[in-house]
């Protein structure tokens, strides 16, 4: 029953664009109806009509610790008494700053922003200011948030600019991106020749199309055209990053980037997102140098603290990850093996506390396959789990997340659900 929900949901569609903040809330590509939340505490969050979900959401990702953690929380409350924005500098950016640094060695610096989509703008600024270049080459699938330049779809050739995939993107804004198939070297090749590339963008371990990781020679080949044509390259690591590993996919794949996209999880549940560079690169920005970047609640001491409590919780144990990542296979492992018996067309990718699955044969490369998956079967899964209580993203596009508080008997519970669904499946 979620009748409480749907009142809500109808009467926010009066006050709010489609009910929702986000599209992917609303549960359009489910044929469902959003729950309410009212609480959230450890694994579960709880919908307004007295439902518990164990969640596999997390808010999106943020949520590594689970919900209502109590050290996050002391944190947040010890900074509430201190006032909740300055608009000035506090010690606690500097701190939170530093413990990034500390595990991705990669970047001397950071700038925090509030949003994931604020990071990944901004870095793109930052590396067309330092290189003086124009065009940027983003990967089919892979998704950086909505700034006007990202939000687009192949133009009519390989080698061809991007057309906007929103209404209201100027065809101008997407001229300078260039879009290329992930995991496809020949293409990304052909694109390079384009030239005047300021920068590549891609999620090393994408998260945005289920959970598709990028083929190490993919990665190597992205690193030696970017070498060759001085051309940046941006890890955004806005979901991937102290989700996948500690050092997010920057630590699993070896690869060095320029520059880092950070959210979700650098701030505990808060809004925050940041990126960060070597320090040649990051002083290019103002006030130090020419690229503007600015925000009013950049940096905000709530968030930083709810950020830096989370990091330092997570980074106290060696085996935080290997716990996520053995949790994530077992879950993943349970429900394949359920597939299996039912002959179900079923399997999935894990790299730490993520996990995507897919209704298919055989694991994608790219969103085209993913495409290829049994969209019916996803949706009559997600809403038969949802009914018990289990929480999956809405989309087969997403991935899920294991959060630290998770059990095995959670995890059980949820794999024994899968059976009945999964022999129904046809
Ligand atoms: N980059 C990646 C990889 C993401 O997954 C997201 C959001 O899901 C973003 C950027 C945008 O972040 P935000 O939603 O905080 O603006």
């Amino acid at each position: 029953m979620i009748e409480k929900s749907q009142k809500e949901f109808k009467k926010a569609k009066s006050y709010i664009a489609g009910g929702v903040n986000s599209p992917v809330r609303s549960f359009a590509s489910v044929g469902g109806e959003p729950l309410f939340i009212k609480s959230a505490s450890g694994s579960y969050v709880y919908d307004i009509d007295g439902n518990k979900y164990l969640d596999f959401v997390g808010s999106w990702g943020p949520m590594i610790l689970g919900h209502s953690d109590g050290d996050v929380n002391n944190a947040i409350v010890k900074q509430l008494a201190k006032g909740l924005s300055y608009g000035a500098p506090t010690r606690v950016e500097t701190k939170l700053a530093k413990k990034i640094i500390s595990i991705y060695d990669c970047i001397d610096k950071v700038r925090f922003v509030s949003s994931g989509t604020e990071a990944t703008m901004s870095a793109i600024r930052l590396a067309r200011g330092y290189t003086g270049k124009d065009n940027i080459i983003k990967f089919n699938g892979c998704y950086h948030g909505h700034s006007d330049a990202l939000l687009v779809k192949a133009g009519s050739g390989l080698a061809t600019h991007s057309k906007p995939s929103s209404l209201g993107v100027p065809k101008n804004t997407t001229k300078n991106t260039l879009l290329c198939q992930y995991n496809d070297i020949d293409e990304l090749k052909e694109v390079f020749k384009v030239g005047d590339i300021a920068c590549v963008i891609i999620e090393p371990i994408a998260g945005n199309m289920g959970l598709v990781p990028a083929d190490m020679k993919f990665l190597k080949a992205i690193k030696e055209l970017c070498n060759k044509h001085d051309t940046l390259l941006i890890f955004d690591e806005v979901m991937s990053g102290f989700r996948a590993s500690l050092k997010g996919a920057y630590g699993l794949v070896g690869i060095t980037p320029d520059i880092v996209t950070f959210g979700k999880v650098i701030g505990g549940g808060m809004p925050v997102g940041a990126f960060g560079a070597k320090a040649e690169i990051m002083d290019y920005l103002s006030p130090i140098g020419g690229v503007y970047q600015a925000g009013t609640l950049s940096g905000n001491p709530i968030a930083m603290e709810a950020g830096l409590a989370t990091l330092q919780k997570i980074s106290q144990d060696e085996n935080f990850y290997n716990v996520l990542e053995e949790k994530a296979e077992y879950l993943m492992g349970g429900i394949k093996k359920v597939a299996d018996i039912m002959g179900i067309d079923f399997c999935f990718n894990v790299r730490g506390s993520m996990f995507g699955m897919f209704f298919a044969k055989k694991l994608p490369k790219n969103i085209d396959d993913v495409a290829k998956g049994n969209a019916k079967h996803f949706v009559e899964f997600f809403n038969y789990m949802l009914k018990r209580g289990f929480y999956f993203a809405p989309s087969m596009y997403e991935s899920g997340f294991i959060n630290a508080k998770m059990t095995y008997e959670e995890l059980d519970a949820c794999i024994d659900a899968t059976k009945n669904i999964m022999s129904k499946l046809k």
